[in-house]
């Protein structure tokens, strides 16, 4: 393999667009290829994105747009679960605030983004195949066309296709033992500072925050041994899920008034929390891969869409400067120790949700906590080395 011109990029989520608009800023052409038929299912959940995601926005100039769809919550408070405030902390200074917003509203921003500066979306595009050639990679949709260019990035999400046909051996997503949930409680039902995340531990774990209109959105998770899939979560009714997340949260504060004044019908159920274990290839010939295809922290680091973003710019370093197999060794180098540090602490926070932990393990400071995440910066005009450096 020489100097990389053209890409495919297998999904069109957020590190697919992310990574197609990376490419065009290094002078390679990129198509991304999403399987469903329209938008990229936003699951309805709210995310946040952290400052070194927005950080690295900044190089593909989507900062803004995607700031434009949030809105700020730079602040930090960590809660007993009974009632008292261990910590707070107020963002770092010079670092932009941690924005919140529905994950489909990122999605929208980053493609409509994405389209403007020029970059093609083929939806309804399944990837079902690739076919290695010495010149070119092919791939093989669903509805039996192809496509090919000179390397194909599977940003294909925690289930990818792509990671397989690199190695059909490749583990798969781990179920952390507890199931996601989200909603919204009343404006008065607890006192909240606007732009601050509480996090409040305790026999369970519930977090929050208020929503520029005033109501608090919540996210809180439900011990169970076996996986159910999304779609099982979603035929059990929402007033089931609720009675169920009362009962769990009966003695904790602010839980229990939390729930207390949720309505069914703002329950959103975001199914089987995952992560992705340590993935041995992350490429193979001119197949690669990027995001939660590769590196999934699970939502209790509330950095997947921040790592995907990432990854996206750096792996679009890597081409840009270096022209053959290297670019991608280079790639992981500058990539896995950071991004299996994160989930190996999610994991971590992951035990605390579902009740192994009965608090943060040791309560760390807001420069342990954060510091090394949030401060990690790109420098894009910088050259890549072979050493990915
Ligand atoms: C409930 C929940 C809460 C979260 N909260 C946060 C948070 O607060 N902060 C944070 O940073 N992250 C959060 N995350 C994680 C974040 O959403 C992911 O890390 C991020 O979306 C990863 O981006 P990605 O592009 O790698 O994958 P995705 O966004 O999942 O995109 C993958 C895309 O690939 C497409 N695709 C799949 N297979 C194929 C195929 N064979 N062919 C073509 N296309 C295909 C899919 O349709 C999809 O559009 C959360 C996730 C969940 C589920």
């Amino acid at each position: 393999m020489s100097a990389v011109r053209t890409a495919l990029v297998i999904g069109g989520g957020i590190g697919g667009t992310v990574t197609a608009m990376a490419l065009a800023r290094a002078g390679i052409e990129a198509t991304v290829h999403e399987a469903y038929p329209g938008d990229a299912d936003g699951v309805g959940a709210m995310l946040s994105l952290a400052p070194n995601g927005l950080a690295a926005l900044r190089i593909v100039e989507a900062e803004e747009a995607v700031q434009a769809a949030g809105h700020p919550v730079p602040g930090v408070v960590l809660a007993d679960g009974a009632g008292n405030q261990l910590s707070e902390f107020h963002g770092f200074p010079g670092l932009p605030a941690t924005h919140a917003m529905a994950r489909a509203d990122l999605y929208r921003a980053l493609t409509d983004h994405a389209l403007a500066r020029g970059v093609k979306i083929d939806y309804g595009k399944r990837l079902v195949a690739a076919e290695e050639r010495p010149d070119a990679v092919t791939a093989v949709f669903a509805d039996g066309s192809t496509a090919s260019a000179d390397v194909l990035i599977g940003a294909d999400g925690i289930r990818s296709t792509v990671r397989t046909l690199i190695d059909p051996a490749a583990p798969g997503p781990e179920y952390a033992g507890v199931l996601g949930f989200g909603g919204l409680a009343a404006e008065d039902t607890v006192p909240a500072a606007p732009g601050t995340m509480y996090f409040a531990f305790g026999s369970s774990f519930i977090g929050y925050w208020r929503l520029p209109d005033g109501q608090l959105c919540w996210f809180a998770s439900l011990p169970r041994t076996e996986p159910l899939s999304r779609a099982e979560v979603h035929r059990i009714p929402a007033e089931q899920w609720l009675a169920e997340l009362r009962e769990r949260y009966a003695d904790h504060v602010p839980g229990a008034q939390l729930l207390a004044h949720t309505t069914p019908d703002t329950l959103m159920a975001t199914g089987p929390v995952e992560r992705m274990p340590s993935v041995p290839h992350w490429h193979r010939g001119r197949l690669v891969l990027v995001g939660d295809a590769v590196h999934a922290p699970s939502s209790s680091s509330g950095q997947g869409a921040s790592l995907a973003i990432e990854s996206a710019i750096e792996l679009a370093r890597c081409l840009r400067d270096l022209p053959d197999h290297a670019a991608f060794d280079a790639y992981e180098r500058l990539r896995r120790g950071r991004v299996e540090l994160i989930g190996g602490n999610a994991a971590a926070t992951n035990r605390a949700k579902a009740g192994q932990a009965a608090s943060p393990p040791t309560l760390p400071s807001p420069e342990q906590m954060f510091g090394p995440v949030h401060r990690h910066l790109i420098d894009w005009d910088a050259t890549v080395s072979r050493a990915g450096q």
